[in-house]
């Protein structure tokens, strides 16, 4: 392989004869493997093959963005959610890691316990609503919880009726759900 050239986790990147084997790499039946994708790296004084590894850039987000997370903490008028990714950049790492709901801004009507809403680990869809605070919305009807988990086996919940049931222990519970809960789709 030449230095610069673009490899796949997998592909030979050198033998052991020429290189040691550097970062991102691995050696096997004397041939050098790239464990990531990226770019090949030869060091001419070390005589190292490695890898760096080419990462998608960072996607920014903005008002009116559609992103997915679990929640990670419940406070009183708070959820704190930890963010996966933006909808339609699904391969991008994102530029904020948490953000928040606002008791205010979880559905459309009065909302007195923040609770019988969300649990932690319920995995959910919001609209970012301050980009700068990192504020989210479940207001809209395709928003809010989209998997849950049983809470007191961690069974995943299924709707039923406009209600959310454990298969397992029958457990009933309430959620802010989205009306895409359980379709398997953002
Ligand atoms: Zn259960």
């Amino acid at each position: 392989m030449m230095d610069g050239s673009f490899v796949l986790p997998g592909d030979e990147v050198g033998s052991l004869e020429e290189f040691v084997p550097g970062d991102y790499t691995y050696a096997r039946g004397g041939m050098i493997f790239a464990t990531t994708a990226g770019l090949v790296k030869v060091d001419p004084k070390t005589r190292s093959a490695s890898v760096i590894p080419k990462t998608n850039p960072p996607v920014k987000l903005i008002q009116g963005d559609i992103v997915v997370g679990e929640v990670i903490d419940l406070k009183d008028s708070l959820v704190i959610v930890s963010l996966a990714f933006k909808k339609g950049h699904e391969d991008r790492p994102i530029s904020d890691e948490e953000a928040t709901i606002h008791i205010s801004n979880v559905r459309n009507s009065y909302v007195k316990d923040l609770r019988s809403l969300f649990s932690l680990r319920d995995i959910l869809k919001a609209k970012i609503v301050d980009e700068r605070q990192m504020r989210l919305s479940t207001g809209d009807e395709d928003l809010g919880v989209i998997k849950a988990y049983c809470n007191r086996c961690l069974t995943g919940l299924m709707k039923k009726d406009g209600k959310l049931v454990c298969p397992n222990c029958g457990n009933n519970e309430t959620r802010k759900m989205s009306s895409a809960y359980g379709l398997g789709e953002v």
